[in-house]
């Protein structure tokens, strides 16, 4: 039997990094991953290759529409799907071969087959081919990720009636796509099949779309959505999906509304976590009632599931976490079902087996939709101030006033930001405009060093760039923009 300091099981960035922070904190390290390539559903289904379409996508609808307005003509623009799929498959190939070399890098082991508990620090392999090898290790983190929700009355059928992974491969842009659910990838990924030429409808049960974004910027954004072509049926549930073999097109029904006819559906409708046949039973856990792990503030699993909405739960000093030894991390426990909190989780919780000590706020875990424009979000949404009664003001800032927008022509979109009435400290930062995901940081980093909107607004910020923008939202909180 193979002994190891600490395993991971499940190869995604919450399961990766944790091996990789082992090891180069002393542990003999070894990652169980049942699939062929490492990186998770991250990079193999997941963000990567939904960031590599979008972006080709959108240099596709740029030299279509866009690059007029710079004064570069262009005839002739052509889609070549299949040079941009395998452009895609080369980015997670080459993602993915990395996490391989980081792991001979710092000399972790890899199992290849289905990782399952077998009692207490015990685990057993079982590959494709049968074979089962048996493992122990002092610590084991679980890290099996998550998988796509499905509906009651939906029929998966191949890449007709499928989940985003489908969706990340069609053979040819759909005619019409039905995409169920309006969230982070019914966006990203019916902007993908909208701007290669589908008829895209969006059909979402609540009245708004992206729902936990702020209101105010979510609503703003599907106006824009709706500029570029996706339709939107709001307050739309759908009760069936399923592919019509005879007629050879797919057909989705919604309470009390017509049914629709299409020649794809994409079913968006959240994830589940991956929790199943773990073998938690060997070591008496239950699992809490949306089928995550429960753990504790450092991870350990714990008997008793926790109230929902947060992986917090009780004090370290919690004396009932019957198997001293085990932790799990990222999307198969409570929080947002994000690749970066999955990181966050695998880092502290590694540490705080070494140390005794960690923490995540997952107040402070940034969110970002890749659609044009992006949503960048850190904190509290106004929606969440006002439920709770916090008293804030807020600044925003649009980017037609900001300089660099301009000169990329691209416009549309807010900087808006939440700050403490009485203490002036950031509760919270939303952004719709261009490249949001990568402004937010800014303002995550603020507020983790629990900075004023004063703080950010007297910070020197270069010129001419979006991230004045940012700055701008800051001196709005205290009504004094500068360019606006
Ligand atoms: P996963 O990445 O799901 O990894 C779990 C791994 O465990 C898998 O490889 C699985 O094969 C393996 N596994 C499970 N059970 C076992 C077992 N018993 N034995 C062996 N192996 C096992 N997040 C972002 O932050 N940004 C994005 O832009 C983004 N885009 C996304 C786009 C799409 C289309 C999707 C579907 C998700 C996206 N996400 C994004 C979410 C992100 O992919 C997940 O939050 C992240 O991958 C979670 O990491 P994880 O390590 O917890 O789990
Ligand atoms: P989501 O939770 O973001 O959105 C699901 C949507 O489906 C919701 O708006 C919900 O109201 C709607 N819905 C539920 N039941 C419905 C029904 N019967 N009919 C119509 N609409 C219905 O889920 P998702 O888009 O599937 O994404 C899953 C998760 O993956 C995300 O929550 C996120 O954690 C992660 N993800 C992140 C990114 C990113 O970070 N950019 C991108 C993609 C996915």
């Amino acid at each position: 039997m193979a002994q190891h300091d600490l395993i991971v099981i499940g190869g995604g960035p919450g399961g990766y990094i944790a091996a990789i922070r082992a090891a180069q904190l002393g542990f003999n390290a070894a990652c169980v991953e049942r699939e062929s390539r490492l990186g998770g559903t991250c990079l193999r289904v997941g963000c990567i290759p939904s960031k590599a379409l979008l972006e080709s996508s959108e240099k596709f609808a740029e030299a279509k529409h866009k690059l007029a307005e710079h004064g570069v003509k262009t005839t002739g623009v052509e889609l070549d799907l299949s040079a941009m799929l395998r452009r895609k498959e080369q980015i997670v190939d080459t993602l993915c071969k990395g996490v391989e070399g980081l792991f001979r890098k710092h000399k972790i082991a890899r199992y290849t087959g289905w990782g399952r508990l077998a009692g207490p620090g015990q685990i057993t392999v079982t590959a494709t081919d049968g074979g089962v090898q048996q493992l122990a290790a002092q610590h084991i983190v679980l890290a099996s990720g998550s998988k796509p929700a499905l509906l009651p009355g939906i029929e998966l059928h191949s890449d007709r009636v499928g989940t985003s992974t489908e969706a990340l491969s069609y053979p040819e842009a759909p005619q019409h796509l039905v995409v169920v659910g309006g969230g982070y990838i019914g966006l990203e990924l019916g902007s993908v099949w909208n701007r290669l030429g589908a008829k895209v409808t969006v059909l979402e049960f609540l009245e708004r779309i992206l729902p936990g974004t702020d209101t105010e910027l979510a609503d703003e954004a599907l106006k824009l959505f709706q500029k570029q072509g996706l339709e939107f049926r709001l307050g739309s549930r759908v009760t069936s999906a399923r592919f019509d073999l005879a007629h050879n097109k797919c057909l989705v029904e919604c309470a009390g509304a017509v049914a629709i006819d299409c020649d794809r559906v994409l079913v968006a409708v959240g994830r589940t976590p991956a929790t199943q046949d773990l073998g938690l039973e060997t070591v008496g856990i239950a699992l809490d009632a949306k089928g995550r792990i429960p753990v504790d503030d450092h991870f350990r699993v714990i008997k008793e599931p926790q109230p929902s909405g947060s992986a917090a739960a009780p004090s370290p000093l919690t004396t009932h976490s019957p198997p001293p030894a085990l932790y799990a991390i990222g999307d198969c426990i409570a929080g947002p079902m994000l690749a970066h909190k999955a990181e966050e989780d695998a880092v502290a919780c590694v540490e705080g087996i070494v140390i005794g000590y960690c923490h995540v706020d997952y107040n402070l875990v940034p969110s970002v939709i890749y659609t044009h424009p992006e949503i960048g979000a850190v904190g509290k949404t106004e929606d969440q101030l006002q439920a709770e009664g916090t008293p804030y003001r807020k600044g925003t800032f649009p980017f037609r006033a900001n300089a660099r927008a301009r000169t990329l022509a691209d416009v549309e979109g807010k900087v808006k930001i939440l700050a403490h009435q009485t203490t002036d400290r950031v509760l919270g930062v939303h952004i719709l405009g261009p490249r949001a995901g990568d402004l937010i940081a800014e303002a995550a980093a603020a507020m983790t060093f629990g900075a004023s909107s004063e703080d950010i607004a007297r910070t020197c910020h270069a010129h001419p760039t979006l991230s004045e923008a940012v700055k701008e939202a800051a001196l709005a909180v205290d009504g004094r923009t500068l360019n606006l």
